[in-house]
């Protein structure tokens, strides 16, 4: 059983899965690993492996020249993608994005991934990037994530780009899409962004991952809403433990979601990171207790800088 939306069907109990980032350009795979290793004894029913565009960097040489030029700081999301599935046994979601691939190019990756027996994928617009405030397709691309879910749609059913292909072999993709229980920063509100959602399940969307939320009630109103609005698929809860004294301000300005006035107060008492971490693994056990008992289908968690909370969270959830 490969798919994650199979998976869910056939779970006797709440699913644990991770979020993993790959490693910065220059670094090794030991550091992912060894996050890895930490929760793997919990059964993780499937990790998931960001991706990352490349980004413009401006450096000034000695001689006063400024040098721009793009590169990609977390290279190395397909490699990683097949090495943790072999080294692991366990199945691995890749995340692909409109942002950075032309059509064609989106077209390879979906091969080099059926080839290499991924079975799930993450379809995303991507992030905007640090300079831009609006995300910007790249010429032939996609503009929304619902054209990616279409065109690995068609790769399911064995139509390519070019019509002229004539041994079309056929992929089978579970395709999984992002939401947002306190909207999409670009959204004009909950029920369009609602509705955008639901364009995305309509394409072909099996199941739907959320952004990261620190009250349970945000949750559960955003999956009412939706299920008013007619999307029926598994929406799983996304989760990140506070681990940094200054979350409190950058999740905010990063993510564009709220902290709940009780968490952020006790955050804001902390005199060290150290004593944060404590309040925030706490707020995400006591989270984690409620979601699985209001029959939530899995519960992912968002690992970066958070690897030693999770593990006490898994500790006690799972
Ligand atoms: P979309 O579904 O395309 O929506 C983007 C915005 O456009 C929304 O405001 C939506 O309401 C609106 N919209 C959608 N369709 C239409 C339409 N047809 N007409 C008009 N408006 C429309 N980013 C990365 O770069 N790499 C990652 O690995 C990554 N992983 C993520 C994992 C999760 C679980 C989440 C929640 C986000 C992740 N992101 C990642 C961030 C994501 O790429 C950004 O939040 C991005 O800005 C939106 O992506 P999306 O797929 O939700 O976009």
């Amino acid at each position: 059983m490969d798919k994650v939306i199979d998976k869910i069907e056939n779970r006797k109990k709440t699913l644990f899965s991770i979020e993993i980032v790959p490693p910065l350009r220059g670094n090794t795979l030991e550091n992912i690993y060894g996050r890895i290793d930490q929760l793997i004894e919990f059964n993780p029913a499937f990790i998931n492996i960001t991706y990352h565009k490349d980004e413009e960097v401006i450096k000034k040489k000695n001689d006063g020249a400024v040098i721009r030029r793009k590169i990609s700081k977390r290279p190395g999301t397909v490699a990683l993608t097949a090495s943790i599935m072999n080294k692991y046994n366990v199945q691995v979601v890749p995340h692909l994005t409109c942002g950075g691939f032309t059509k064609d190019q989106i077209e390879n990756a979906l091969i080099d991934f059926n080839f290499l027996g991924i079975k799930n994928i993450l379809a995303l617009q991507g992030d905007a990037g640090h300079d831009n405030k609006q995300f910007i397709p790249e010429k032939n691309g996609h503009r929304y994530a619902i054209e990616l879910v279409e065109q690995i749609v068609n790769m399911n059913k064995g139509h390519y780009l070019d019509d002229d292909l004539v041994q079309k072999n056929h992929s089978d993709f579970c395709i999984g899409v992002a939401g947002y229980p306190e909207k999409h920063y670009n959204a004009s509100s909950l029920d369009s962004d609602i509705h955008y959602l639901k364009g995305k399940v309509d394409a072909g969307a099996d199941y739907i991952v959320t952004q990261m939320f620190f009250d349970n009630k945000v949750y559960y109103s955003f999956v009412d809403k939706c299920r008013a609005a007619g999307i029926t698929v598994p929406i799983i809860p996304g989760l990140k433990p506070i681990a940094l004294m200054n979350q409190v301000d950058v999740l905010p300005r990063l993510f564009h979601l709220s902290i709940p006035e009780a968490l952020n107060k006790e955050i804001r008492k902390c005199k060290t990171d150290d004593e944060a971490l404590e309040i925030g693994t706490k707020w995400s056990i006591e989270q984690s207790k409620n979601l699985i008992e209001n029959g939530v289908p899995v519960l992912h968690y968002y690992t970066l800088g958070a690897g030693d909370s999770i593990r006490k969270i898994a500790e006690q959830i799972f």
